[in-house]
This record gives C-alpha cells, structure tokens and sequence, in this order.
C-alpha cells in the first residue's frame, strides 16, 4: 500500500468525523496534511492529535488562541481565519477532502481543484454556485474529481464511461426526508427540531433541513448535471424511504446498474479515499433477508415546490442557482434560528431569484460578489 498524504476540509463535520474515522483506521495508508474545522477547536485539536496533522486550521480568527493552547506541546502548527483555510486547501496533499458546508466551501474547493491531484467533493454547494468554473478547472488540470455524496458516489459507481452515448436515464434517489408524508399544514407549523430529525441519516443541520425542503435533492440534480455532464431532462427523481438504493443508470438496453448499501456515509467515503481501489469501511452489511420492501415513487413537487426552484434555476444558468443556493443558505438559518417558518424557506428563496433573475458570472470572483449581494438581500427581506 503506498502512503499517500491527504487534508480534510472541514473535519469536525459530519462528513468530517467520517472521514476521521476511516482515516484512523489506515494509519500506513494516509499522512494527514491539514485538518480544518470552524468553531469547535476543542474536536479539531484531538483528531489533530490522534491523526498526528501537520496543520490545523480553524476558520475562526478568534478562536486561534485556544487552538494553539488545546495543541501546544505537539508538532501540529496552528493557523487561524477564511484566509488559512484556502492556504491550507492549497498546501500540496495527494487527496483532499471537501467537506466545508455552504459556499463558504467554494474557495478552498477551488484551491484543491487548481492543483490538480484528487478532490474528494462532499459540499454540494460548490458545484451549485459554480459548477461551470469548478468543472472547466478540473478539466484544465487533469484533477480527479471524486464526489462523497451518496447519490453522486452510486452515479460514479455505475455509469460505465464507455457507454456514456447509451445512457438513457440517471435515477437519482431521494428518501423524502422527515416531512415525506406531511401535509402543508403541518409543514407550515414544523420546527427545527422536526426538521432536522432525519429518518436514515444523521447530518449537519443544514443539509438536514434541505432533505426536508428536499431543496437537498434540487442541488443534487444541479451536482449531478456538472459532475456527470448529463442534461436535466435525463435524471429523475425517485422517492425511495429506505434509502438502500444509492442512485441508478439506465442504459438503453433496459438495463439498469443500481448502487446498493445501508445508510452509512462511511461507504461513499471509503470509495472517495480508497479510489481506484476500495478500501474497509465498518459499515453494517446490507441483509437482503432483512428488507421488508423497496419502493419507489415520483416526488410530489407541490408539497415540495424546492425541486421545481432548482430546476428552473439550472436552466436559468450559473447566476441562478448562485442566488438560489445564497437565498436558501440564508433562509435555512433563518428558519434554524426560528426567525421564519419551515414554508417560509423557500417562498424566501423564490422571492430572492425573481429579483435577481439570472445574472451573468465568469469568475469565481462574479460568483463570490453575487453570493454576497443575494446574501444581503435575503438578510433584508427575512427581517423584514
Ligand atoms: P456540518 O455542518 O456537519 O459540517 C460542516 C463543516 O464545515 C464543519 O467542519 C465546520 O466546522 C465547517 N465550516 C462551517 N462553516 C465554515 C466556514 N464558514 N468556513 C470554514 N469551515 C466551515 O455539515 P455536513 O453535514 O458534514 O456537510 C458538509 C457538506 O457535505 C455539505 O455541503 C453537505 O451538503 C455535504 N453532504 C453531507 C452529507 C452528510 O451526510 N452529512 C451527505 C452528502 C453531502
Ligand atoms: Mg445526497
């Protein structure tokens, strides 16, 4: 096995403390370059110490102190602010995780892309905002983009690259989220802690509350257009409870290759670590004897309206969805802080995009500016 030096964006996430894990597991495998996390220092510095890090990095100014304090008398050098966690992104590690929730993951993603080796890609956001930019620099470099959702990760598994042109349809699974079977009025009345008590997984609470907008699934099918160069028209989203099934491809022969496994985000991990080869993941086996039923249904775009947004948002082009996504990370804290209602997310969210429509972005920097402005225009009407 040879030893390969890795950094994780964002460790002490849900998606970070995965990785964590896995990464303990292969201590020959992987030399961990840099770790970064945001406020809780206190996990950052211990999986720094356990995973002996080179760095870590907290994206918060005011907290270097007692990340220095928490780390001292170790090795582990200690840099502080937004600015340290993309220099660390740049720092030359053979794969890189990208776990950072939000745009705020859009720069040290970028980073990791223009350098040209493996980016494990679990911030949806990033490829929602800037999908284009993202993908033309990985192209440019020769980066190999790996993605960590599991919908994304059973897409990779199962399309067969040499039969791209007899791809007829990508089946994008989705499990509902917690509000699946609830009507309008219950929704209209459910709060956070309704809202981020997800059936299958267990998650940050942003992602969390997008499963149950299933805005989640809306940014998926922009992720999955990018990643996998596929038109909207040809993904269709299926509600699937049990979340056993990952994602599909179907071939033109009728063939349909499905990507199947517990719910455990250790095993799209594993795959974005290991990849080509596979590496052990400690999760639980799938018992075929032990599943009741697997069904499938089409979402009810009524109840869920985020589906339709994100649609009509990708076809609207890049500065679309950037507004889309700027409004809904602003809303979804709103609602987070119990500021506005569960409903209110994504009315908010249509508000922001007829207003801004759909405004031309180039560069990474058009994109920060216009994430930046449909912040404060979300900020404005949700105090309103
Ligand atoms: P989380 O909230 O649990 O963790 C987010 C991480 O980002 C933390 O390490 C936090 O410290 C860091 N962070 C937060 N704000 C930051 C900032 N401004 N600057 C730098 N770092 C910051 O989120 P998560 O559930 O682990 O999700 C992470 C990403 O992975 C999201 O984009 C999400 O959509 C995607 N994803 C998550 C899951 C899942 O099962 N949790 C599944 C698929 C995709
Ligand atoms: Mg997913």
């Amino acid at each position: 096995m040879s030893v390969e030096t890795i950094s994780v964006l964002g460790s002490t996430g849900s998606i970070g403390k995965s990785t964590v894990d896995i990464l303990l597991r292969y201590p020959d495998k992987f030399k961990v370059r840099a770790l970064t996390g945001n406020r809780n220092v206190s996990l950052l510095a211990e999986q720094a110490k356990k995973l002996s890090a080179e760095l870590a990095v907290t994206a918060d100014k005011n907290l270097y102190p007692e990340l220095k304090k928490a780390l001292e008398g170790t090795s582990v050098r200690v840099e502080a602010g937004a600015d340290a966690v993309v220099a660390a992104a740049k720092e030359d590690a053979d794969r890189t995780v990208a776990a950072i929730v939000g745009a705020a993951g859009l720069l040290p993603a970028m980073a990791v892309a223009e350098r040209g080796k493996t980016l494990a890609l679990a911030n949806k956001e990033t490829l929602v905002c800037a999908g284009e930019i993202v993908m033309k620099t990985v192209a440019e470099r020769k980066t190999r983009l790996i993605p960590v959702d599991s919908e994304h990760s059973a897409i990779f598994q199962t399309l067969e690259e040499r039969h791209r042109a007899a791809i007829d349809r990508i089946l994008l699974t989705a499990s509902g989220g917690p509000f699946r079977e609830k009507d309008e009025a219950f929704m209209e009345k459910a709060t956070p802690e309704q809202a981020v008590a997800h059936p299958n997984w267990n998650m940050g609470a942003k992602i969390s509350v997008d499963s149950a907008t299933m805005m989640n699934k809306g940014l998926e099918i922009i992720e999955a257009c990018h990643l996998f160069r596929v038109p909207a028209e040809k993904i269709e989203v299926l509600v699937h409870p049990q979340s056993i099934v990952h994602s599909a491809v179907g071939y033109i022969d009728g063939s349909v290759l499905a990507h199947m496994g517990m719910p455990d985000m250790r095993t799209p991990i594993a795959y974005a670590l290991g990849y080509p080869e596979r590496i052990a993941s400690p999760t639980k086996r799938l018992d075929f004897t032990a599943i009741s039923g697997l069904t499938f249904s089409h979402p009810d775009e009524k109840r869920f309206p985020a589906l339709r947004v994100a649609k009509e948002a990708f076809a609207a082009g890049q500065g679309a969805a950037c507004v889309m996504n700027a409004a809904n990370e602003i809303a979804v804290g709103a609602f987070l802080n119990k500021k506005i209602g569960f409903l209110d997310i994504v009315r908010a969210v249509e508000k922001i995009m007829e207003r801004f429509g759909a405004p031309a972005v180039r560069t990474i920097g058009d994109v920060l500016a216009l994430d930046a402005e449909t912040r404060r225009a979300a900020e404005e009407l949700i105090a309103k």
